[in-house]
């Protein structure tokens, strides 16, 4: 029995043994492969060639901004001469920022398929390693490809994967990294201007891209690609519904309304839905109920559920936003306000009125303090439509804003009398002044606001209809009015 026990458990280890060799062997071979694989996956393989289908500008809905703003280049893939020819320089290299799935791969593809060219897309994070080396080297393959082919658009999603901006405390160990970026940068700059390629690279954030990356003569023009309005939600609807069967009873402009905050993608992906909710049941069309449904199952827990639940929210943006541009227009009147909207941009704020300051090298004290009022006008709208208790937090950047436009007003410039032109401050009361200034603009704001008070309201109501108001629209308010 002794001998017995000892075979059995010599048999056991080699069992044992020869088991975990096996693994050991699977596990190499894997490794062998994967590494392999990973080298291999250097290939880049073209998304679409030439002459095969891409899309054109039709097929991405909304976005006219954008459109226009690549147009040229579209032009200038066509036709490279034409531009040589004056010594102009069109940018190789387009940032699309903005939220996701707002349709910039789609857009990107819609360059080459308006120029005819060859499309390539690759993502960011596909080139960063492990291994030093291997991203810059797949760079290198990958532009070797375009080389080939010709005129090309190159796409690159999530490019803050390459090229973040590198963080003080954390210079080393980031080599892979750089190298990647270099050799990115390298390969852009071998382009000739006649060779009409060009690189569209995507991110959310432009905010956290690496200097060496956005500067002239590489990634220099930014295309803000945004969340649709209301309008633009209503043709991505449109295009998405085209072709399928959908019952009358789906009203396309109040699914337009219901939808603020969602994106192309989510439009996308709530009609794709519906239509599978559809199919299930059997019904011989896509049905109000189908949408309802697949409609409240996309919001719940996503971003667009906190907003799209608490309408108010979207009434204070609107008071707060509708401030900031009437009081702008009426102390800024050389700013060109071009829009007014309650969409998120994509520096987190609730909307935003973008206005811009005229072109001149002199600003005097009344520009300065109306651009300060200005900034305040959000929360002065606040102040006057909801009461002094039920001031929100949305004015945060604001007050940021203006403070910093204070202390130049004061210190800087010397525009504050009681402070004088000492151009420092080294002052131990400068606290005070800037409470003053900031106190005494800040009044003259509310008092402005009080004044305007139907005015604000009326393009408050505007925006929660509209959504976003473009240029002359704000004058026609604000000229019925009086
Ligand atoms: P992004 O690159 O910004 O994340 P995509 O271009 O990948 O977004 O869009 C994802 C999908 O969302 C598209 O394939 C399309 O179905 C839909 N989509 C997004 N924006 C639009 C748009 N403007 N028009 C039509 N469809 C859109
Ligand atoms: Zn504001």
């Amino acid at each position: 029995m002794e001998n017995m026990s000892a075979v059995i458990s010599l048999l056991q280890t080699i069992a044992g043994i020869c088991f975990l060799a096996a693994i050991g062997f699977i596990m190499y071979k894997n490794m062998k492969k994967g590494s392999k694989e990973s080298v291999m996956a250097l290939e880049v393989v073209p998304a679409a060639q030439k002459n095969t289908k891409l899309i054109d500008f039709s097929q991405v809905a909304g976005n006219e901004d954008a459109k226009n703003k690549v147009c040229d280049i579209v032009d200038y893939i066509k036709n490279p001469d034409k531009y040589n020819k004056y010594g102009a320089r069109i940018p190789r290299g387009v940032i699309f920022y903005g939220p996701p799935g707002t349709g910039k791969t789609m857009l990107a593809k819609a360059v080459a398929g308006e120029a005819g060219v060859d499309f390539y897309a690759v993502t960011g994070s596909d080139f960063v390693q492990m291994y030093v080396g291997v991203g810059a080297m797949r760079i290198r393959q990958l532009f070797k490809k375009v080389r080939q082919s010709g005129k090309a658009v190159v796409f690159i999603d999530e490019i803050d994967a390459i090229g973040k901006k590198r963080s003080n405390a954390n210079t080393s160990g980031n080599d892979e990294r750089d190298q990647t970026l270099n050799a990115l940068l390298t390969e852009m700059s071998g382009f000739d201007d006649t060779d009409g390629v060009v690189i569209i690279a995507a991110t959310n954030r432009i905010d956290i891209l690496d200097e060496a990356l956005t500067r002239t003569g590489r990634f220099d023009r930014h295309v803000e690609i945004g969340l649709p309005n209301v309008n633009q939600r209503k043709k991505i609807i449109d295009i998405h519904f085209k072709g399928k069967p959908v019952s009358d009873d789906v009203n396309f402009d109040e699914l337009a309304k219901q939808t603020i905050f969602f994106s192309g993608a989510m439009l996308e992906g709530l009609i794709n839905e519906a239509a599978i909710l559809a199919a299930k049941q059997k019904s011989e069309f896509i049905e109000n109920k189908h949408v309802e449904e697949s409609y409240y199952t996309m919001i719940a827990g996503s971003p667009a559920d906190k907003s799209i639940v608490k309408r108010k929210d979207m009434y204070i943006t609107a008071c707060h936003e509708a401030g900031h541009a009437v009081i702008t227009r009426i102390v800024l009147p050389e700013n060109e306000i071009s829009k007014i909207t309650v969409i998120p941009s994509s520096n987190g704020s609730g909307g935003f009125v973008l206005s811009i300051p005229p072109d001149k090298m002199y600003y005097t004290k009344k520009d300065i303090e109306g651009m300060i009022m200005s900034a305040y006008a959000g929360r002065a709208a606040e102040e006057v439509i909801f009461g002094k208790d039920c001031v929100t937090t949305g004015a945060q950047n604001d007050i940021q804003k203006a403070a910093s436009i204070i202390k130049d007003y004061i210190f800087k410039y010397g525009m504050f009398d009681e402070f004088g032109l000492i151009g420092s401050e080294y002052e131990k009361d400068g606290l005070i002044y800037l409470k003053k200034v900031s106190y005494n603009l800040y009044n003259k704001t509310v008092e402005i606001v009080k004044n305007n008070k139907e005015v604000i309201l009326s393009v408050a109501n505007e925006l929660i209809e509209k959504e976003t108001i473009y240029s002359g629209r704000l004058d026609e308010i604000m000229n019925n009015m009086v």
